[in-house]
């Protein structure tokens, strides 16, 4: 096994490369295991408009890119491995990836979160393309048109209420004939005169891939298998995220919800010197610019841990 490192970060969405950044900075030479493929949710979006900086937005690939380019420029060491196991039992910590093992004395999790997808061959060809999973990244696009969103969480109520300030008209479908979203939320959405519910339907397929764009939703009534198509410009899936922490369970603490628990206000995990940020631990903002925030806050508590144990 090499050198232990200082640092060793895990992901390369917006929080690993922030964590990166500061940790390059500070001298710690962090390691990053960026996986096979590195950027995280950015890079499945196109044009972003609220990161801050630019002043016209910039592409999601493009604004993961220049944070690699920034992390390397300060001496941070990426690997394009998958992790495939931690020990957060022994110290210093192991991390493998792949047939190599890293020891580290502080570990920053940046593994971030993913969306669920319905599954479905068309939903992956039309994505970026009328299909979304992210109404405050995209939604813009969808300015004075027809939207669907589908999913009956707060999430799907949410990206339904901010896409009705822009769209013509909002339908959510969902499966059953209940929400599974708070009562304000609910509230709100029954209120609100451009969305409609449209309920026990399952999205059956997305059209129209020939075309390269959403053309249309074909939708089936669950309990009567009727088919119906509804013609829509873009498709919003919000059918609820999944942290990636299955790696971890086991080694730190999860809540209920699979994501990472933190000491409130910090970045720090149930495990000393090892820290979570970005969307893996955060289920409220979601945001590029919170998961560089939280990543910037777990380099400067692996500094600050290092400084106190002497490691440094
Ligand atoms: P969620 O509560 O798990 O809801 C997911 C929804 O998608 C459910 O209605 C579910 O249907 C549906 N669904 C799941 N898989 C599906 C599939 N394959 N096909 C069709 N529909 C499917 O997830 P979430 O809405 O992302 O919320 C997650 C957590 O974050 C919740 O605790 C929520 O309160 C919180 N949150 C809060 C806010 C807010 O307060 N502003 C905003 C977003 C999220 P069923 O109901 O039939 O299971």
């Amino acid at each position: 096994m090499a050198t232990t490192r200082k640092v060793l970060i895990i992901g390369s969405g917006p929080a690993g490369y922030t964590a990166a950044i500061y940790a390059a900075r500070a001298n710690l030479a962090p390691l990053m295991l960026i996986g096979v493929q590195f950027g995280g949710q950015l890079m499945l979006t196109t044009l972003v408009e609220n990161y801050p900086g630019f002043v016209e937005g910039i592409q999601g690939p493009e604004l993961m890119e220049t944070m690699q380019k920034q992390a390397a420029h300060f001496g941070t060491e990426m690997i394009p491995e998958d992790v495939t196991a931690v020990d957060f039992s022994v110290r210093p910590f192991v991390v493998t990836a792949g047939e190599q093992a890293f020891e580290a004395h502080t570990v920053v999790i940046a593994t971030g979160a993913s969306s669920k997808l319905l599954g479905l061959p068309a939903e992956s060809k039309l994505m970026g393309r009328g299909v979304s999973t992210c109404a405050t990244c995209d939604g813009f696009f969808f300015k004075d048109q027809n939207i669907m969103v589908v999913g009956g969480g707060d999430s799907a109520l949410e990206e339904a209420l901010y896409l009705s300030r822009l769209g013509r008209r909002v339908d959510v479908v969902h499966r059953r004939d209940a929400l599974r979203g708070s009562k304000i939320m609910q509230e709100r959405a029954f209120k609100n005169p451009k969305i409609e519910f449209l309920w026990n339907r399952a999205v059956d397929d997305i059209l129209d891939v020939d075309k390269g764009k959403v053309t249309s939703v074909r939708l089936k009534n669950v309990k009567t298998s009727a088919l119906e198509e509804r013609p829509v410009d873009g498709l919003f899936v919000a059918i609820g995220h999944q942290p990636n922490t299955q790696l971890f369970r086991g080694q730190i603490e999860l809540l209920p919800n699979d994501y990472i628990k933190v000491k409130p206000g910090t970045t720090q995990t149930s495990v000393a010197g090892v820290f979570a940020a970005g969307d893996v631990q955060d289920f409220t903002y979601r945001q590029a610019v919170t998961a560089a925030g939280t990543g910037c806050m777990a380099a400067l508590e692996a500094e600050r841990y290092l400084e106190a144990t002497q490691a440094h």
